[in-house]
């Protein structure tokens, strides 16, 4: 997420949508005096279980947090084997690396870019004891097949939504799909915290141990000795497991909670933006755009086009640097797992391994996308867009 903030671009990447109402709920909550554990982080827990329609939500420090608290709860131990897809930020397979388990990659859809379902099926062994899969872009796609899947060899679905927060599959919200799903706040997601994430779940005993994971190990609600209320001596110094501190601070709360408060108002936003790149680059023929099953109401999360098959990553790259150099923020989501030098040194990946994934992230352009996006800014992104992929054939046609 190098680019991020896209350091002075002229059209960045992705930009926070921040107003007066974010600004007051941090003020109130700094004069408050209450900085961690309280009444923020309360509600926005509430505000984000409605909102994913779950029982339970367990708000974290990070979205990475929540998926390695979610791996715990369910007992992913080591020696364990994780289905989960290549074509996602490293944090949903590093995850998994975690808790000692081993994560076992199954190629994408070359549609939806998510894991297939039949291709997940027959990768399915006695190890097998989980399955986690990502709503790649925020497309939802697929994610019933596999919650029915892993019903039917009675193994837990993970959802990592980190991409989807607010959109719906077939009526039913993003991740409310897996045994638990989890969100992510940092500034480039749909809403922000700064940073933060959360466990949903309906599974009482999940969210329990989650909570108390999150806090040290300690039991669920201890009483804070520095809080008036306290009573039960003890129980603040009490760690009844192995546990961490992934608490989200009521200042990174408040801000939760008043972009929760704007949600319906910054996925309109976003979906206009999304319909403005839709129209305006429907016509150009060396582009694949992001397909959206009817079933789906997209939560956007980036809008990410793609080169058709007669470009390679090198005519990809040399695109974005002549975008870049004319201001405009663009990025490659996402370079496939495995093919991190990481990952390619510890387990031994190469070339070739998981082919579509591979053939996907070579052409992959993320555009700039944000709230704020202007009429005249799509415009701009795309003549620019478009000036460098002529450019870029005619290199290709002199070459041959
Ligand atoms: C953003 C993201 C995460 C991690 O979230 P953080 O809050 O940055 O830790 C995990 N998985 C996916 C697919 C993401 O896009």
């Amino acid at each position: 997420m190098e680019s991020l903030m896209s350091n002075g671009q002229d059209i960045p990447l992705s930009r926070p949508d921040i107003t007066a109402l974010e600004i007051d709920h941090v003020v109130q909550t700094l004069k408050s005096g209450r900085l961690s554990i309280g009444p923020m982080q309360e509600q926005f827990e509430a505000l984000v279980a409605a909102r994913a329609d779950t029982r339970y939500a367990v708000a974290v420090s990070s979205g990475t947090c929540g998926l390695h608290l979610g791996l715990l709860a369910l007992g992913i131990k080591p020696g364990d084997e994780v289905i989960t897809t290549p074509f996602s930020f490293v944090a949903s397979s590093n995850a998994i690396l975690y808790v000692g388990a081993k994560p076992v990659f199954v190629d994408i859809n070359p549609r939806t870019l998510n894991l297939d379902p039949s291709q997940v099926e027959a990768a399915i062994t006695p190890r097998t004891k989980a399955v986690l899969g990502v709503e790649a872009f925020g497309n939802p796609s697929h994610m019933i097949e596999l919650a029915n899947l892993c019903q039917k060899h009675e193994i837990p679905l993970i959802e990592d939504s980190c991409e989807g927060f607010g959109g719906t599959h077939r009526g039913r919200p993003i991740g409310s799909f897996g045994r638990l799903g989890v969100f992510a706040f940092y500034p480039n997601k749909q809403i922000t915290c700064g940073e933060g994430g959360m466990i949903v779940t309906d599974d009482e005993r999940i969210a329990n141990l989650c909570r108390s994971m999150r806090n040290q190990g300690r039991p669920v609600d201890p009483i804070d000795p520095a809080e008036p209320a306290w009573q039960a001596p003890g129980s603040w110094l009490m760690h009844e497991r192995l546990g961490y501190n992934y608490r989200l601070s009521e200042i990174h709360a408040a801000l939760g909670v008043a972009q929760c408060k704007r949600l319906d108002e910054i996925l309109e936003l976003r979906n206009g933006v999304a319909s403005k790149y839709m129209s305006r680059l429907m016509g150009m023929p060396d582009i694949i755009l992001p397909t959206v099953d009817p079933e789906t109401t997209m939560s956007w999360f980036v809008f990410v086009v793609r080169l058709s098959s007669e470009f390679t990553a090198e005519n990809r790259d040399r695109i974005l640097a002549g975008m870049r150099r004319h201001e405009v923020g663009v990025s490659n989501y996402f370079p496939p797992i495995h093919l991190q030098p990481f990952y390619m040194r510890q387990f031994g990946y190469s070339d070739g391994d998981f082919p579509i994934t591979e053939s996907v992230a070579q052409r992959t352009i993320a555009l700039p996308f944000h709230t704020r996006l202007r009429e005249r800014e799509i415009d701009l992104v795309c003549q620019t867009l478009e000036v460098m992929i002529q450019r870029e054939k005619f290199t290709i046609d002199r070459a041959s």
